[in-house]
């Protein structure tokens, strides 16, 4: 048997922990400062903060990223259909490119993303609307796909019963599965958490906490950083059913968006802010004024009036300068990095984590 410490309870090390009990010689303890049924959850752990979708933001020649985000894809849209209590919903995603951004930043020229051609384009259904379809006042193209909303927390908790469920429904004292709360300040301490003695691997899932690990590489601390993220959550009033963006330019606010994602039970998450480095809690409070005034102007179809904001999340995206660092280095495995897709890659990053895992037990012949 081997035994498997994951730090980290966001999508990432849920979804990898999931994974690695697949196997039933992996016994595997989560260790994590924070869980998804947390209360109070802090701005820096991330994944609770998310929408999220599936939109893939692989470019044209990063197959590396297309592959993982694909593996996502088609994992989300099984539990769409098997699993109604993970609460990841399936729903029409639209992207609406206004006239000002066509001109300024495409120069003229339509752009869709890799998933819009071949195989994948016909599996999401990709299709660029016709002018009847939108304003062409204000958008210069649009174009839609079958896309999915993940409501996060409560999928985060999904999966940890999924993982109850592979270990056997009741903990005892050699259960392939548990949980630590804890904080590990090295990841070489990581290793005495582990449930069932001292552990074989570590996975390292911290996100942006990464950073802050005593032992990380010097040179890759300096490689993490936050882009903050806003949404509120507000009771869906509007009529909107579809996720739906708009691929905002306001050279005044260059780091604003504008995003939704209607949930199953009736929240509307509105979208948002991409702030590079910006480890601040505080919200200008003038940003949800410009957000529904460019709602009304964009979006006038939909009912922005008395809108009932239940809450307010500021997140940090866990960027990694060079891209995601899944990697294993002796006897631990590096999985962070994953920025503003940790929802839409965290299967097909799994996939890789266990293949290093799979690795490092051939070669110590486990
Ligand atoms: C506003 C917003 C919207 C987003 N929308 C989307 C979207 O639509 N689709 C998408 O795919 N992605 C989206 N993202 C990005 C996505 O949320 C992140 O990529 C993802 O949550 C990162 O997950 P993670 O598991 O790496 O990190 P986290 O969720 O931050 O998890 C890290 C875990 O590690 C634990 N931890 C950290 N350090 C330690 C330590 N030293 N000891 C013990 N435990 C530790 C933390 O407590 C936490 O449990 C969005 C992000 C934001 C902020």
């Amino acid at each position: 048997m081997t035994k498997i410490v994951v730090v980290g309870s966001g999508v990432v090390g849920l979804t990898v922990a999931h994974e690695l009990l697949k196997d039933e010689t992996n016994q595997v303890t989560i260790v994590s400062q924070q869980f998804p049924t947390d209360f109070d959850v802090s701005t820096l752990y991330t994944s609770p903060n998310a929408g999220a979708n599936w939109h893939s933001f692989a470019s044209d020649d990063d197959i590396f990223t297309q592959e993982i985000d694909k593996i996502g894809y088609f994992k989300y849209k099984e539990i769409i259909k098997n699993s109604p209590e993970a609460d990841v919903t399936a729903r029409t995603d639209v992207h609406y490119v206004p006239i000002n951004k066509f001109n300024k930043v495409y120069k003229g020229i339509k752009k869709f993303p890799w998933f819009a051609y071949g195989d994948m384009g016909k599996t999401v259904n990709f299709r660029e609307l016709d002018e009847s379809e939108y304003d062409t006042t204000k958008f210069a193209y649009a174009y839609q796909y079958d896309g999915l909303v993940i409501r996060t927390s409560y999928y985060m908790t999904y999966l940890l019963n999924e993982m109850w469920k592979m270990s056997g429904s009741v903990e005892t004292s050699n259960s392939r599965f548990s949980l630590r709360r804890g904080t590990i300040k090295k990841l070489l301490d990581a290793y005495d958490y582990h449930h069932l003695g001292k552990a074989d691997l570590v996975i390292n899932c911290t996100g942006i906490l990464s950073k802050e690990l005593i032992d990380l590489e010097p040179e890759e601390k300096e490689k993490v950083y936050p882009i903050r993220g806003i949404v509120f959550v507000a009771e869906n009033t509007t009529g909107m059913k579809k996720i739906t963006a708009v691929d905002l330019l306001d050279p005044q606010y260059p780091e604003e968006r504008l995003y939704f994602m209607p949930r199953r039970e009736g929240e509307l998450i509105i979208g948002g802010a991409y702030q590079v480095n910006n480890y601040s809690k505080v919200v200008d409070p003038t940003f949800i004024v410009r957000l529904i005034t460019r709602c009304k102007y964009y979006l006038p179809q939909y009912k922005w009036d008395n809108l009932n904001i239940i809450r307010t999340q500021v997140g940090y995206r866990p960027f990694r300068k060079g891209g995601y660092r899944i990697e294993r280095k002796g006897k631990i495995v590096h999985c962070y990095g994953m920025g503003a897709a940790g929802f839409q890659s965290s299967w097909g990053c799994a996939v890789k984590v266990v293949d290093l895992v799979n690795d490092y037990k051939n070669k110590s012949k486990f």
